[in-house]
Order: C-alpha cells, then structure tokens, then sequence
C-alpha cells in the first residue's frame, strides 16, 4: 500500500518550549539537537541519565523528577513539540494521544506509525569544504538505517567534492577574501586526482585551465562557474605567464575561490612555482594540491615502471622542450643505467636521442614513446635510440606525449598497458562519426577530414557517415563493424540531436551485429569556442577586447537550440576577446543584426566565424551575409581544428566509461 507522503519541513525551535518524556538513552540522543537549536527544553522522567541530571544542574534543561501526566504538554507554558522516548509503548502512546489531542506535535521514538513526526537522519558540512552551511536531513520511512546511509552518502560525495554543490554567491553579502589553489589535476583520467583537488574543485568560483588539465573534470563544475581557458595549443597564440599570473590574483582580489587546474602536477615543468610567488607577493592566500606526474604516471599506464629491481634504482625527468641540453645537464652525475623521462620531448627526439647516443647511451637502448596517457587515445611506440627519430616521424607521434629511455622500457613486453579496461587500446571500439549530409561536396570532404584527425587520436577505427543527402548512412557503416560508439557531429541541440541520432542508432542496433553507445552531440561545448578561437588564431587574429566575435550557425527551426549557443557565449568564453554571440540562417538573428549589437557593446571591430563543421553553401551564403553587415569573415571551419577533434574524442571517451 502506499504511504501518504510527508511533509518536509525545518522547525525553528529558539525560545519556544519543548517537551521531553523520559530520561534514558534516546533522551540523552536527542535533546543536544534540541538545545543546540535554542529550545527551552523540559523533561518529565521520574530517571534521568547522568547527562540529563548534568545538564538540569547547570541550567540547560529542567527536569521535572516524576511520571508524565497530560497536562506537562500545556503547563507552565503549552509546548510546541513532543519527545516521547520511554521504554514503555503505554507511557508513549498516552503522551502520543494527549498530544494529538492538544495539536502539539509528537516525535514517537519507538513506533513510527503511531507518530504524527518523524525526525530525519541529519549531517551538517564541514566548515572549509563545498557542504558547508548544508543541512543534509533524509528520513526512510520505516527504515531509518537506510536514511542514515543515503544521508552519509550524501556527504561523504559533498565532502569529496564528487557532488558539486558551491554556496551560491549571496548579493548583499561582503565579499569574503579570495584565495588561489594550484590543484594538479593528473595525466588525463579524471579518477587520477586527489580528494582535495576535487573539494576544491568543487567549491570553485572561477576555474583557470589548460590544454593538459584533464577536461573531463570540468563536466563536473556548476555552469555559473567561470572557466578561463589560458590553454597553450600548437600554431596557438599563448597567454603569456604573467598574464596568468595576474588573472589569478584578479580574480581572488574579487573575494572569488580561484582554482588553477593543471595537467599532471603543478610543480613538476609546470609554472606552479611561479604562479604561487605570485599570489604570495600580492597577499593573496595560496595553496598547492599535488597532482599525479604524467613523468611517472604515463610510463606506467604504458607497463613501464620509472625504477625497477634489477635494472635501475634512479631515473631523471627532464624538460626537452628546448632541446636536449636540460637532459644531458641532469644526466651528467647520474648512472648510466638511469631510466630518462622527457616531458615536451617529441620536437626535439631526433637531438635529444642523437646527443643520448654520443654521451654514452648505447643506440640500441629502448625508447617509449606513450602519447595521450590515461585517455582512450593512449598509444605507445616502441623502439631504440637509433631509430626513436625515424619511427616517431613514420608513426605520425604528437604532443602530448612522455618519451621513456631506458631498459626498464622492457618490463612493458610482460605486463603490457596497465590502464582500466575501456583505456585499452587493443579494445578500442570503432568510432562512426554521424554527421549532416549536404549536396555539396565540400561538405562530405570537411567530414572526412575531421576523420582523419580523429584517427590521429583514437586506437580505433573510425567511419564517417550522414544523416541525409550524403552516403554512407549510419546503417551502410553498421553493416561492416561490430558495435562501437555513435558520436553526432552535430553542434546543437536541435531535433537532429533528439530525434534522427536516436533513431540512426536503433536502426544500427538493430542490425544485431554489436551494441552502439552514443555519445553526446558536439554542441555547445567550450571546445567548440575554443574551435573558434583555433581558427582566428591561424587566420592571425591576436585576442583583442575591441574586437567582438560572431559565430554563425546554420541553423535551425528551433530557435531554443541556437539560444543555448547563444547563452553559452554569454560571457565570453575565450580569454581576451571582446563580446561573441550567434547569429543563424534559420532560428536566430541574422549577422547584421548581431553585428550591430556587438557593437553597441562597444566591439570597433567585427569577425564573423562558422559554427559549422564543414564548408559549404551554408558557409558562403555566411560570406554574403557577412559582407552586408560590414564584418569580417575568417576562413576555414570548425571540422579542421584540433579542438574540435579533441572534443569528439572527448565525447567518445565519455560514452565509452559511461557505457551508454
Ligand atoms: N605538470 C605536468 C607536466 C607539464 S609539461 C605533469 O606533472 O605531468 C607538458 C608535458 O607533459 C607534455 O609535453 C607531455 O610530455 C607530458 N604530458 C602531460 N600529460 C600527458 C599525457 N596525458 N600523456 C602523455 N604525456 C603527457
């Protein structure tokens, strides 16, 4: 049968008057609360606790020594609430009774039934953390152990920051004094940062990160929270540090809890130490939560231990980012057998592995090359000094990868990738790519070239197929495969997203050749401004707050799906630029009138870029629009940068775990 449901409330008990009958152990329980809630608390019991005869005698109670009688719940004064906690069910349910009769609320310890209140198993959050200020009260029913667990379950995710809940700011409050966290975030994998990272994370205002700092974290941040992206791309214009520097102090001096989220560890060849010199010089508060190295992280998510028993007791992590000589340096005292890590290390392999060689290291001493440790793109090569040049070339190795020089590089012929199941390159699923068709052929080839790059990075293989206009179908790429991951390349959240994925899907599903996760479409994501920004950067458009940024989308009859892109541009998205918003063939407003718009927020200039991912006649109808309304058009589109291929695998990384 079911219950009738209650009615959730919180009591504010100060000053009004609170009866308790009985004195024993679920007394003794309850009446701190009740003091603590500033009750005027009276107990009726003809025994009483040492805690109760304590706190009698020093005036946070009274005790009346003796049995109930009905008229306790209206004298010297009528009580709001009742605590009826005798070991006697007679005694209780003539309080019980009496109660009802007065309309006076009744707590019945021993029966739940019977009682016209029942109290909430109840947590409070930890000054310093994300709970704090919360009052976490669940009640179960009949079954209070079970509210107790659900209730520590709650804090310990509030605690551990794996629920993000922040203090929402309060207007009219003083703004409190900011502080700055340098939080490591680890190589890649999101369960590789620290518990404290993670509170941190979770209690952040404003978040600064980049390129390396695991993305996936950021899922998890509330959307009011700002994310700065001071992220450093190839061909990509770099915040400068100093710039960093002050962004971080800026937004503390605003009374703001700033986190600095970084790949790997913030103090290993990661600028933390400046960052916090700093915050220290400008009084701002700072701490620094350590992260997972990718210098010794990577290796073993590769099998390669950095030290192992038998073949070296020492290695050395070195930056080769400006060649080889910071390796050599570091090596100079350090035995021969020394395992060397290099970070940054893939531009300068062909010196550093030929400088290794003349300093003693035989050439045909093993090199490892893992790119994008802890991430489904993880790969490793293989291979020695002599050849570590020739081979990273041949098999198109890029940043960010961690080159491993040493014997120990042979533990991994025994022990093989040591990353969860799902990380395991061997069984990466195939990826289908499901796009927008057009009967414009540039379209299919900017599909494919999004392809391309996602097989760059992504150990399995990977198909493009279309919607509409174009072959193959979602179907016709099933046939050949076993199963895998549907990522839409879609950018909004119109009915395409909704309806026709969904339903490519089943169809694929349907072929029962393998199961198909899908993953969420492209749009709109930080990514995809980064995109944007990607694209601005290669045409030479160097950040400038006179400048504003329009982003046309083709479109779509649905005009909620271009105002989620519009509100995800609000405040703008990519550091350094004036305003941005969108304007749209179908579903918005068009480049004329937001250009104009821009400029009444004070843009001088006006650039327009595609929110598209291929070129086509949506893109040159863009061209003619952009024209009209005097603002300037940048080339290419979004399918070409690397953001844009690092959010599908992103996104397919994400459907992978999550299993859907
Ligand atoms: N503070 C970072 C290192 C920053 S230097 C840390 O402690 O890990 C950046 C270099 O780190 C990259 O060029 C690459 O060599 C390495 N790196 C970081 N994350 C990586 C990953 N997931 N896979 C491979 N290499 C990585």
């Amino acid at each position: 049968m079911a219950v009738t449901p209650g009615y959730p409330a919180t009591l504010r008990l100060e000053g009004r008057r609170v009866l308790v009958v009985g004195g024993g152990r679920v007394a003794t329980r309850r009446i701190p609360a009740l003091v603590e809630a500033g009750a005027v608390v009276d107990v009726v019991a003809p025994d009483a606790s040492p805690e109760i005869r304590e706190a009698a005698a020093t005036g946070g109670v009274r005790w009346w020594q003796r049995r109930f009688q009905p008229r306790d719940l209206v004298e010297p004064e009528p009580a709001w609430l009742v605590q009826a906690t005798t070991d006697s069910p007679a005694v209780n349910t003539e309080v019980a009774e009496a109660s009802e009769e007065q309309r006076i609320w009744c707590v019945r310890a021993d029966d739940a039934e019977a009682s016209s209140v029942w109290t909430p198993a109840v947590a409070r959050g930890a000054d310093g953390t994300a709970a704090e200020g919360l009052t976490v009260a669940v009640t179960g029913g009949a079954d209070p152990r079970r509210a107790a667990a659900v209730r520590d379950a709650v804090l310990a995710g509030l605690d551990s920051g794996l629920l993000t809940v922040r203090r929402q700011r309060v207007a009219n409050q003083i703004a409190p004094v900011g502080r700055v966290a340098l939080v490591g975030g680890g190589p890649g994998d999101p369960g590789l940062i620290t518990v404290r990272g993670r509170q941190l994370l979770a209690a952040a205002d404003v978040v600064v990160t980049d390129r390396l700092g695991p993305r996936g974290l950021l899922d998890a941040v509330g959307p009011d929270v700002e994310v700065i992206d001071v992220g450093k791309t190839p061909r990509h214009h770099p915040i400068p540090q100093t710039r960093i520097n002050e962004i971080l102090v800026d937004h503390a001096r605003r009374g703001r809890a700033v986190v600095r989220l970084k790949g790997g560890d913030p103090f290993v060849l990661g600028r933390g130490g400046e960052e916090a010199i700093h915050c220290v010089a400008n009084g701002i508060p700072v701490e620094v939560v350590p992260g997972v190295t990718s210098a010794v992280s990577v290796p073993a998510a590769a099998g390669i231990p950095v030290t192992h028993r038998g073949i070296t007791a020492s290695f050395v992590v070195a930056s080769a980012h400006d060649g080889a000589t910071a390796a050599l340096d570091a090596l100079r005292d350090a035995p021969v057998t020394s395992t060397v890590v290099l970070l940054m290390g893939v531009t300068a392999l062909a010196e550093t592995a030929r400088r290794l060689v003349e300093s003693g290291r035989p050439p045909t001493t093993p090199v490892a090359l893992v790119e994008s440790g802890w991430t489904p793109a993880q790969r490793t090569t293989v291979t020695t000094l002599a050849e570590a040049a020739e081979v990273a070339e041949r098999e198109g190795v890029r940043s960010p990868a961690v080159v491993v020089v040493g014997d120990v590089v042979r533990v991994r012929e025994q022990v093989g990738d040591l990353v969860p199941p799902g990380l395991v390159a061997d069984a990466a699923p195939s990826l289908v790519l499901l796009a927008h068709g057009s009967p414009d052929p540039r379209h299919a080839k900017g599909v494919e070239k999004v392809a391309e790059q996602v097989r760059r990075r992504w150990p399995g293989h990977v198909h493009a197929a279309y919607l509409d206009h174009h072959s193959p179908s979602a179907t016709d790429v099933a046939q050949r495969l076993e199963g895998g991951v549907l990522v839409p390349l879609l950018l909004t959240t119109a009915y395409h997203v909704r309806s026709d994925v969904p339903e490519a899907a089943a169809a694929m599903d349907a072929l029962e050749r393998g199961h198909y996760a899908v993953a969420t479409a492209l749009g709109p994501d930080r990514l995809l401004f980064a995109a944007a920004d990607e694209l601005l950067s290669r045409a030479g458009f160097a950040p400038d707050p006179h400048t504003g940024v329009v982003l046309f989308a083709g479109g779509s009859s649905d005009r909620e799906a271009i105002s989620t892109i519009d509100e995800a541009v609000g405040d703008r998205p990519v550091a350094g630029w004036g305003p941005w918003a969108v304007a749209a063939l179908a579903g918005g407003d068009e480049i004329d009138v937001v250009a104009d718009r821009l400029r009444a927020e004070g843009a001088q200039r006006v650039l327009v870029v595609t929110y598209m991912v291929a070129d086509g006649v949506l893109r040159d109808r863009m061209v003619t629009y952009a024209d009209k309304a005097g603002a300037e058009v940048v080339p290419g589109s979004l399918g070409e940068t690397d953001a844009l291929a690092d959010l599908v695998v992103q996104r397919a990384g994400e459907a992978v775990a999550t299993g859907r």
